[in-house]
């Protein structure tokens, strides 16, 4: 295989364990994992890859993916070095432009800080800005895009297009971003609140979340999504699954609709379960659960 020349200032790592990048801690090596450092960078990057006929793929924090144990033959982009936030006063509140890869935690603790609320029901969520948008996260009734403007995406082609919300279509826990696009930034609207008030929804939105999810041990948060409005949690709890285990892959006692890994689990248990729920929930209860978590490289 002939060296590739990727003349960036970012990052490029060889051969690299997606185990290390994932919250599910599985996952085989991809042949590339590369930092961009800038826009410049990234768009160069795309041009190497295209070049070479190298498949690519984004990743933010990894914790809404599971990759295969074989890992994949291709290479993964994240943009988390590629930083920027800026403030715009507006009349009752904030407009904001955060970069892509900017973790959603850090930002919505930055902006609580300075009195701007609009997000504090996503506190933590482990994932970044465009995870978060891509997947159109969202929790205890609120999700990102009720507060988005807009985005930047960049496109396979190289170019770079800025969308309105208002003229996407998003859905619970879609996007209409594909696979080959990357969400360079957002811009928020945030109102201003009393930074007391802000705090004191964050700490419960935590409160409840250590309550309810087994956020000691790795998972990767909901596997499934919800069915016409109900939580796949009964689902599974009814099915009598909590606690089955295949390998060290378990479902949490916690909360049925996380898969969690008890130390050693493999992606092919991870799988391997994940088959086994939808089996028996479709077999007792008559219901179809679609995954939530995007399976990597299990196609063949
Ligand atoms: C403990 C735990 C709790 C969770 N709780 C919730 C919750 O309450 N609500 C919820 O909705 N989710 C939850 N999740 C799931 C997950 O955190 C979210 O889906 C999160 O938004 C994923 O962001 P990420 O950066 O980790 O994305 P990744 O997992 O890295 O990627 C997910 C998808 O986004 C794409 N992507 C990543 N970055 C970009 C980018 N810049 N541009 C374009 N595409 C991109 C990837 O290609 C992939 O398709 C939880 C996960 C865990 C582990």
């Amino acid at each position: 295989m002939t060296e590739l020349r990727w003349g960036i200032q970012g990052t490029v790592l060889k051969n690299v364990p997606m185990k290390r990048y994932t919250s599910m801690k599985v996952g085989g090596p991809v042949q590339y994992l590369v930092y961009p450092l800038d826009e410049g960078d990234l768009l160069h990057v795309l041009k190497v890859l295209k070049e070479d006929g190298i498949k690519y793929r984004f990743v933010g924090n990894g914790t809404n993916i599971i990759v295969n144990d074989n890992g994949l033959n291709e290479a993964v982009i994240r943009i988390t070095k590629i930083r920027h936030l800026k403030y715009r006063k507006t009349r009752d509140g904030a407009s904001v432009e955060v970069s892509g890869g900017t973790s959603l935690k850090r930002f919505i603790k930055d902006h609580a800080q300075r009195g701007f609320s609009g997000l504090e029901r996503l506190f933590w969520i482990p994932g970044t800005i465009g995870g978060a948008i891509k997947m159109n996260a969202g929790s205890f009734g609120s999700s990102i895009t009720d507060v988005l403007e807009n985005i930047r995406v960049l496109d396979a082609r190289g170019d770079i297009t800025t969308f309105a919300r208002k003229d996407m279509s998003f859905g619970h826990r879609t996007s209409p971003i594909k696979a080959s696009e990357c969400v360079l930034s957002a811009q928020f609207y945030l109102k201003e609140r009393d930074k007391k008030e802000i705090t004191e929804e964050m700490k419960y939105v935590y409160g409840e979340r250590k309550r309810r999810h087994p956020m000691e041990l790795p998972s990767s948060g909901s596997i499934f999504k919800g069915v016409n409005g109900e939580p796949s949690w009964k689902f599974i709890e009814k099915a009598g699954l909590k606690g089955f285990r295949i390998g060290d892959a378990c479902i949490s006692e916690k909360h049925a609709n996380f898969i969690v890994n008890l130390g050693a689990a493999t992606a092919k248990d991870i799988k391997m379960l994940i088959e086994k729920i939808k089996k028996e929930v479709f077999e007792k209860e008559g219901v179809s659960l679609k995954e939530e978590v995007e399976l990597w490289g299990f196609n063949g």
